[in-house]
């Protein structure tokens, strides 16, 4: 049951702050910090439009996102997801805290 604790606290963020229009933290309940740029987060998107719901491919290219592109607003959905609208108006992404959380691992390695 330990696992499932800690696993449940690795997708549960403490606090979501928006450290600049291009940053945001985000602290977990396991005590793990995790940075993310905007340009990184908006090139992530998992909408329809950016990513092919049948294949996984992702169809936006990362060139297509400006690196100044900024967080114009965000908000949490429900439990377990945030979203985002950005500066150049998408705004489809629905970033489940697991998958926030995954980010942040991998662009650690
Ligand atoms: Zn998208």
């Amino acid at each position: 049951m330990v696992d499932v604790a800690q696993r449940r606290q690795a997708i549960e963020p403490r606090e979501i702050s928006q450290e600049s229009e291009t940053s945001l933290r985000i602290t977990w309940a396991d005590g793990r910090v995790c940075e993310y740029a905007a340009a990184m987060l908006r090139r992530a998107c998992p909408c329809a439009q950016c990513v092919n719901e049948w294949t996984g491919e992702r169809t936006l290219k990362p060139g297509a996102v400006s690196d100044e592109v900024e967080i114009a607003d965000l908000s949490i959905v429900g439990r377990y997801a945030m979203t985002f609208r950005w500066s150049d108006a998408h705004e489809t992404g629905i970033y489940s805290f697991q998958y926030l959380r995954d980010l942040c691992e991998h662009s650690d390695a």
